[in-house]
């Protein structure tokens, strides 16, 4: 491949001799950035010259890794989130947003995501767009238009967690659905029967088994298949696209598969947790390794590393969701009732712990290490899931997603030689531990920029707050859109 502008030299950055990688292929070349785009690609070594030059020999130069699934809203907000996933070589983020009436703040869905985005465009360090999350007090009909009229094109609906006033009834996530898709938007679920959830966590609690043994068994995989198959089914009827978020369950795999084969624009994502780690970890550190859908078992493990060969699951994401450990054991959000940690765990129910884990740091590193170093998929494997699917499935490709000319200059290297451990002590965010301590892993992300900027170098941050813009998703470049981006 050579692709170049007329004139090569009065650039402003060269990485000259890395090795760029794109889904498909692997190529020493020299990438040369003027302002905030790639503005020559050529094969090395060339004639291209620029004022600052990088040598990239023995780096990938990845795209900016996208981490399309992460709930800044508790502890860790759109600044720290956003920090510690720069220092895991995320350029982009799109965080999931929804009305806060629970916690007692006014406005409808669109206001509150307008003010988000205002909000995140001072403190963010990282571009962002924003997925809307629906719940069963939205006015729908009128919420969708406005938000996919403000580029929020993607809508979550939990099938989950009828109890605490968050799951989506059938009937809305229809109608929400049908509107969606009748102007180029898709639907996301977190796939989970919550009735049966709900019935089994109180048949435990009744009981008396509330120990984190009872975690696990009272959410069973079999919901999560049932649920991604109605889902599915619904997508169908309305003729919606459908991002199934966070799979865990190996059989739901299958479920995915067939409404692919069957025509359906049908995506499935699956994250680091569910790549690496099982139950063994809330056996082990109890209310810490909490989240839902359940970490499950080393063959769940290795039937998600296959999807993602295979192609059934489309993109890794973190679901990152910012507690310390206090917040995790008691329940409480950022601004709950926190317990001292002596009281907690071995007396505490497991059914009253938080929900949710923070790795957007760790999440490039491990599945770099436990995919491509252990041979289960290739590096170009890993930014077809990483940076092109979800910029393709999200309507923000090729500006984000790719390393091509005329895209925006979100480039990260990555040392394949540099062995390290991870831990709580060394991530970003606020949150105060990780279950990845202790992992070792050969290969860091240790440069990255953003439109042509420094994020990441000599181990610090050199953006500045301030500098990130709003990516709204466009309905016409989704994989989805008639002549969208598609995967393949
Ligand atoms: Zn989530």
């Amino acid at each position: 491949m050579v692709e170049s502008v007329p004139i090569s030299n009065g650039h402003d950055i060269l990485i000259r001799g890395g090795l760029v990688v794109s889904g498909k292929r692997t190529q020493k070349l020299d990438v040369a950035i003027k302002g905030e785009k790639i503005a020559a690609i050529e094969t090395h070594p060339s004639e291209l010259r620029a004022s600052r030059e990088i040598d990239g020999s023995g780096y990938f130069v990845l795209p900016g890794i996208i981490d399309a699934h992460n709930h800044p809203i508790n502890l860790d907000k759109m600044d720290t989130f956003t920090l510690s996933s720069a220092f895991g070589g995320v350029t982009t983020v799109i965080p999931f947003m929804q009305n806060m009436r629970s916690r007692g703040i006014e406005g409808t869905t669109s206001e509150t995501i307008e003010n988000f985005i205002e909000e995140s465009s001072d403190i963010s360090y990282l571009d962002f767009g924003v997925h809307a999350i629906l719940f069963g007090d939205d006015d729908v009909t009128t919420e969708v238009p406005k938000l996919i009229d403000m580029g929020v094109i993607s809508f979550k609906m939990y099938m989950t967690y009828p109890k605490r006033g968050m799951m989506m009834p059938d009937e809305r996530m229809l109608e929400a659905m049908s509107i969606a898709s009748s102007m180029g938007g898709l639907a996301m679920v977190h796939a989970e029967n919550g009735y049966c959830i709900d019935y089994l966590t109180e048949a435990f609690i009744e009981a008396g088994k509330t120990g984190r043994e009872y975690y696990a068994k009272s959410q069973p995989r079999i919901l999560e298949v049932e649920a991604a198959n109605r889902a599915a089914t619904y997508a169908t009827v309305t003729d919606c696209p459908l991002y199934v978020v966070h799979l865990s369950a190996r059989e739901v795999l299958a479920v995915i598969d067939r409404y692919k084969a069957e025509g359906l624009s049908i995506f499935g994502e699956t994250c680091p947790q569910y790549l690496d780690l099982t139950n063994q970890m809330v056996l082990d550190h109890g209310a810490l390794a909490k989240i839902g859908p359940p970490l499950r078992s080393s063959e769940d493990n290795e039937a998600m590393w296959g999807g993602i060969k295979s192609g059934v699951v489309d993109t890794v994401a973190s679901d990152f969701c910012g507690f310390n450990k206090s917040q995790k054991y008691s329940g409480g959000r950022s601004t709950g009732t926190i317990r001292e940690l002596d009281d907690i765990d071995d007396h505490s129910s497991i059914f009253d712990a938080s929900f949710g884990g923070n790795w957007t740091e760790q999440m490039l590193p491990v599945v770099y290490e436990e995919g491509v170093n252990k041979g289960r998929i290739t590096v170009n494997k890993l930014v077809e899931v990483m940076c092109e699917n979800p910029a393709k499935i999200f309507g923000i490709y090729p500006r984000k997603g790719t390393i091509s000319v005329g895209s925006d200059a979100d480039i990260v290297l990555f040392d394949p030689t540099i062995q390290h451990t991870l831990s709580a002590d060394l991530q970003h965010c606020e949150a105060d531990f990780t279950m990845f301590e202790g992992k070792e892993i050969l290969g860091k992300p240790v440069f990255s920029m953003q439109r042509g900027n420094v994020v990441i170098e000599d181990g610090k941050i050199h953006t500045k707050q301030g500098s990130a813009v709003y990516l709204a998703g466009d309905v016409n470049l989704t994989a989805s859109a008639p002549n969208g981006h598609k995967i393949v």
